[in-house]
């Protein structure tokens, strides 16, 4: 869905569907130089990474592996818990693998921070982070994301993956929702 078929629920657009599109072939071109001859393994989070994984892995011009992980997030509040759970573990095992995770947004930063040492404990020969946005005045804790799309201010946003109360996360765009939907 475009930002219009939302009626008045998107405050404004903040990064574009063609914006997502060359920023992504961007950043494929990075992964592929730093990961040539590597096996490399890309962990998706459920469910907001689902956008960034199928257009990342796509333009991505080597052998990639899949593998997603679910852990505990927002439910159908704004704000980050800090708690983190796991809820779908991955399938693949992570000895001497080459991991990226993939990932949405970086608000907080306690999901990635938790999930990174989680994934390194498993005895990956790397573990690094792929984030199409990230909101540097949300940080609560420091997480070293190699690969970062847009940084944003720190307003609550929706499309590409990000939803609010499950919704939304079919907006071809990144927008910030309006705050009646919400307060
Ligand atoms: P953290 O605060 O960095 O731990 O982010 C946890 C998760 O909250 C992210 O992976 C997203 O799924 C979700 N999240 C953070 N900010 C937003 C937002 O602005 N809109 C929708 N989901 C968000
Ligand atoms: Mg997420």
């Amino acid at each position: 869905m475009d930002a219009i078929d939302t009626g008045a629920d998107i405050e404004r657009v903040l990064v574009t569907e063609a914006q997502l599109t060359e920023k992504t072939a961007e950043l494929a071109r990075l992964i592929e130089r730093d990961y040539e001859g590597k096996s490399l393994l890309l962990v998706g989070v459920l469910r907001g990474a689902v956008m960034v994984m199928a257009d990342l892995a796509r333009e991505l011009r080597m052998h990639i592996e899949m593998d997603w992980m679910a852990v505990s997030s927002y439910g159908t509040s704004t704000k980050s818990s800090g708690v983190v759970r796991i809820l779908k573990d991955l399938d693949s095992d992570l000895h001497g693998r080459h991991v990226l995770i993939v990932e949405d947004v970086i608000d907080s930063g306690l999901t990635l921070s938790w999930l990174r040492e989680n994934l390194q404990t498993r005895g990956a020969a790397s573990v690094e982070i792929c984030t199409m946005l990230r909101k540097p005045a949300a940080a609560k804790v420091d997480v070293e994301a190699k690969y970062i799309g847009f940084d944003i201010p720190n307003d609550f946003v929706v499309g590409y993956g990000l939803d609010y109360a499950e919704k939304y996360r079919n907006l071809r765009d990144v927008a910030v929702l309006a705050r009646h939907i919400y307060e």
